[in-house]
């Protein structure tokens, strides 16, 4: 059996009780080394394999191999592994051939909306600006579509040494839709130790220089605004109230 699990963004507090149970069911637990030590310490009595970074496609082939010799592997993943994680590539080196289950974990946009208040209240999107696996050109497309349809936009992977501009210039880019003065925030390290966020507007955020990949970006919409050091995305209660006044719908709040 193979187990492919979203731990969370951070330590032991993070993990769902799902993932919990899968980590103390499981004989081995393989993954990129940092996600590794973010575990050990709480499951000592296991075999652990840790990888350096980009050595995707190999963790799930001894993954296999690992489950096709009678162990139980854990695959982890931080977050959500099936969001930019080893859920998809998993799936896809097994071919059917081992019997997978996707444990589901909280992803960083969700746990980053948390610490900076209420962002995600209406529709948004999650935009990776890695170019590694993605043209840089569609990254550009899909940052003007969302821009486009006024959604809620969760950066990930804003920057990194390879590409430190990436990051700004996808700002230039909001900024050619999107007010100076919107409503943003960013969050380092959830869950982790030097956790740090900070409220600012687009322009603002653009010269952060704490914009890392360690860190998620949240770019408001039209509707967000901060309120008492919290940025919040109305919903449209005001709407809905004035609609059932008049005997309108009233869809679940
Ligand atoms: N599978 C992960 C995402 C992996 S992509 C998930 O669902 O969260 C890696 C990117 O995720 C990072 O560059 C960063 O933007 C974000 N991220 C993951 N964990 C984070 C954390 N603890 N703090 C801040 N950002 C995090």
């Amino acid at each position: 059996m193979i187990y492919v699990v979203g731990i969370g963004p951070g330590g032991y507090d993070g993990l769902t009780g799902e993932a919990l149970e899968a980590l103390k069911t499981c004989e081995v637990i393989s993954g990129y080394k940092r996600y590794v030590e973010l575990v050990k310490d709480f499951f000592p009595e296991k075999f652990f394999m840790s990888y350096p970074m980009r050595s995707e496609v190999a963790r799930c082939e001894e993954a296999l191999k690992v489950a096709e010799m009678g162990y139980s592997v854990a695959l982890i993943s931080s977050g959500d592994a099936g969001v930019y994680g080893m859920a998809g590539i998993m799936l896809e080196v097994a071919k059917g051939l081992a019997d997978i289950k996707i444990i589901p974990g909280v992803t960083a946009a969700n746990s980053a909306a948390a610490v900076l208040g209420a962002p995600l209240m209406n529709d948004y999107v999650t935009i990776s600006l890695s170019d590694l696996m993605t043209d840089w050109e569609i990254i550009e497309k899909r940052l003007r579509t969302a821009c486009n349809g006024d959604f809620v936009i969760c950066l990930y992977n804003p920057a990194s040494h390879h590409r430190p501009d990436s990051f700004k210039r996808a700002c230039d880019i909001m900024l050619r839709y999107k007010p100076p003065e919107t409503v943003c925030g960013y969050v380092r390290n959830i869950n982790r130790p030097g956790q740090e966020s900070k409220l600012m507007t687009l322009d603002e955020i653009r010269d952060c220089e704490e914009i890392d990949m360690l860190t998620t970006v949240i770019i408001g919409n039209s509707q967000t605004y901060a309120l008492d050091g919290k940025m919040i995305t109305r919903r449209g209660y005001e709407k809905a109230v004035r609609s059932e006044e008049v005997g309108g719908r009233n869809e679940e709040l």
